[in-house]
């Protein structure tokens, strides 16, 4: 088992893994339509390399729904219905599907009145956030998404030593006319507590700084976070007693605390926690997010103009590095969205190995279809 742990090569095809994940939500009662949605924006997390948000969640997110944290074929109900303003309720659905109705939503009234402001709270997990910026780039809207993580409780602020924040994600989306949307998308932590459980599974290091233990000692070793655990073992951040690092020193702790502000507080999703909880609040994504029609605030083609000097200007910067490259934001998804494309998706094996056992309990016929190539 170790030994699979250390090697990195497995390659996935994304058909199988759309398959595999999308029958197995199946067997948990999903209907076809929102099992695939699930399956597809994992394994779309992996093509854009955020390996983080993808198919590693599978065996957590079949946790989750056994822990009743995430109920299948949720439809989100509209609770603020005030014109450039509306706010849903996922209900504990999942938020791959109640994510598409919030921004289709966003998109519907920004149309109509040039911006629009659109909540969305009690949302099982939504993933890559900049896939919500993704969508309304599609439909030509900039757009500004803020989320918080209600229960889950990783982050510490600047100065702090323990847990008192959640990742909390921000994407911004530039449309772009006939070249590929520019688009920011982060945790507010040092990384996405994805990350620390790739690296947990034997995939890509932390960087210097990512988590800090209990005594204030910055380090990079996942066990902080999750305790010693064996490879079968789904990490459950209960068990540790470190935290991951907000980004940017003390500014950076500043938004990852307006993100609890935006996404929990304004949205009515509420914040990871408060000072008189007695008990853990229950799992949920708050994304208050922003649409603005591009063409209703100044002529299209000049505001692609513009997008598309600047982006090329920062890219024209000589690079610190003399193998590397200035990339704006969104072009390193790019690039590995094409290579992933390509050539598969890699995972660490145990990762895989996780998914099909996952598969294997709810009764998943015939594994042996899935094969993953060894490069
Ligand atoms: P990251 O650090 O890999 O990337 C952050 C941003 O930096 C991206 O816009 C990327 O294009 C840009 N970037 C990357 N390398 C660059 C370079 N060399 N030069 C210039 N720009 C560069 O991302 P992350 O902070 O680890 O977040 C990972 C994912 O986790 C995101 O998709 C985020 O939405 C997601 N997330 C989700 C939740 C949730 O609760 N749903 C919580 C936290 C994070």
């Amino acid at each position: 088992m170790s030994n699979k742990k250390n090697n990195p090569e497995i390659r996935v095809k994304v058909k199988d893994a759309i398959e595999l994940i999308s029958e197995i939500f199946q067997a948990k009662a999903c209907s076809d339509y929102e099992a695939k949605t699930i399956a597809e924006r994992l394994c779309g997390s992996n093509l854009k390399g955020h390996d983080s948000h993808g198919i590693v969640r599978v065996p957590r997110y079949v946790e989750w729904m056994e822990r009743d944290w995430v109920f299948p074929n949720i439809e989100s109900e509209l609770v603020i219905d005030a014109g450039a303003l509306a706010c849903l309720d996922a209900k504990q659905g999942f938020g791959q599907v109640a994510g598409e109705r919030a921004v289709d939503e966003g998109i519907a009234r920004a149309k109509k009145h040039g911006v629009s402001v659109v909540g969305l709270k009690n949302s099982g997990h939504l993933g890559r956030i900049g896939d919500w910026a993704e969508r309304a780039a599609d439909a030509g809207f900039v757009s500004f998404h803020f989320v918080n993580v209600r229960g889950s409780l990783l982050v510490a602020p600047f100065g702090g030593t323990d847990r008192r924040g959640s990742t909390s994600p921000l994407a911004i989306g530039i449309p772009s006319k006939g070249k590929e949307h520019i688009i920011l998308d982060m945790a507010t932590s040092t990384v996405a507590e994805g990350k620390v459980m790739v690296a947990q599974k034997g995939g890509k290091p932390l960087p210097q700084g990512a988590l800090i233990d209990s005594l204030g000692n910055l380090t990079i070793n996942p066990e902080v976070m999750y305790g010693k655990i064996s490879d079968d073992e789904v990490p459950d951040s209960e068990n540790g007693s470190g935290a991951i690092t907000a980004f940017g020193l003390h500014k950076g702790s500043g938004i990852n605390f307006m993100m609890e502000m935006l996404g929990g507080a304004l949205t009515g999703s509420g914040v990871s926690a408060g000072i008189d909880d007695k008990e853990k609040r229950k799992f949920a994504n708050g994304m208050l997010s922003i649409y603005i029609s591009v063409e209703k605030m100044v002529d299209l083609d000049y505001f692609s103009k513009e997008v598309q000097s600047y982006a090329d200007f920062v890219r024209a910067s000589p690079a610190s590095d003399k193998n590397g490259k200035v990339l704006i934001p969104g072009d390193k998804e790019i690039i590995t969205n094409n290579d992933r494309l390509a050539n598969g998706l890699p995972v660490a094996p145990i990762v895989w190995e996780n998914i099909k056992q996952t598969a294997e309990k709810l009764n998943v016929k015939n594994l042996f279809r899935f094969k993953e190539a060894i490069n």
